[in-house]
């Protein structure tokens, strides 16, 4: 595989209090070279995790879009967007991530607060005795560590412990079956008010229809991130995307529909 196929998909996090974009997620893709289509990453990620060139991939996706979030905030000055980026647990391995994130971010001319660490928790082995020096030292430049597919792993809660956690990101899992039965919908609650009671970012993940927006934001979910609002896209229409706001707004969201 050559870094050169890789492309970077941004989808938009939003604020379901106002409607706005506040961040958007780095998804990779590689490209066929043959055909030329975008395959997902659960077509090349897997592989690329046991042998090791993950790491090259998350390198060069950060630099992608920490280069490109430096573009968005010079366009939007004053907007405080951030960018998400997917760390595999093998990049917590290389104790010189932090200096590196902190080159990238001076380079790029953004802030490392505007740096979010999205750590997959199923992939956060116990083994891997470093990863916690790693993640406080990123933590201590500024940027967020973030539990992504919040609810799933075998340890959710003692990962809460462990790392320095500023947010979570609860699964699609969880956010899919919302509406469907109270007992779903009270566990998605109470992540919601953990989150909250935490003091962290909460993001819903996968939010595809109007009737679970409803239901996150009576939940008091601050932050939202699916379909409904966008798949991921080329970073242009990403830059189109922050010129509006969606409509969350009860009767907004009437009004359109
Ligand atoms: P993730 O970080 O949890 O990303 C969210 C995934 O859910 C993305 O899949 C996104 O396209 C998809 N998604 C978002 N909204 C919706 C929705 O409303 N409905 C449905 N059905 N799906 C939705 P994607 O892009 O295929 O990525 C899959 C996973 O691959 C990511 O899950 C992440 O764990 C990993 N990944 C992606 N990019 C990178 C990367 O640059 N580095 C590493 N290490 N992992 C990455
Ligand atoms: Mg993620
Ligand atoms: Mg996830």
């Amino acid at each position: 595989m050559l870094l050169d196929q890789l492309v970077v998909l941004y989808q938009p996090v939003v604020d379901l209090r106002t409607g706005a974009v506040v961040a958007a997620e780095a998804l990779v893709r590689l490209r066929d070279q043959t055909t030329g289509a975008l395959l997902a990453p659960a077509r090349f990620l897997p592989a690329a995790e046991r042998s090791g060139q993950v790491t090259a991939i998350d390198r060069r996706v950060a630099e992608i879009a920490v280069g490109q979030l430096g573009r968005w905030r010079t366009a939007h000055p004053g907007r405080e967007l951030t960018i998400g980026v997917n760390v595999s647990v093998r990049d917590l391995d290389d104790l010189t991530l932090p200096a590196r994130v902190a080159a990238l971010a001076a380079r790029s001319g953004v802030p490392c607060e505007a740096i979010i660490i999205e750590l997959t928790e199923t992939l956060a082995s116990p083994e891997g005795r470093g990863h916690e020096a790693v993640l406080e030292q990123l933590v201590a430049l500024g940027c967020t560590v973030t539990l992504d597919d919040f609810g799933t792993g075998f340890s959710s809660l003692s990962h809460l412990q462990r790392f320095p956690v500023g947010g979570i990101k609860v699964d699609r899992s969880f956010t899919s079956r919302l509406g469907e039965g109270s007992r779903n919908d009270r566990v998605v609650r109470s992540m919601v008010r953990l989150g909250l009671d935490l003091r962290v970012h909460v993001t819903a993940e996968g939010v595809e229809s109007v009737a679970q927006l409803r239901l996150l934001q009576e939940m008091g979910c601050p932050y939202g991130q699916g379909y409904l609002f966008s798949r991921p896209v080329p970073a242009g229409e990403l830059g189109d995307l922050l010129q509006r706001s969606f409509p969350v707004r009860l009767q907004q969201v009437s009004a359109a529909s």
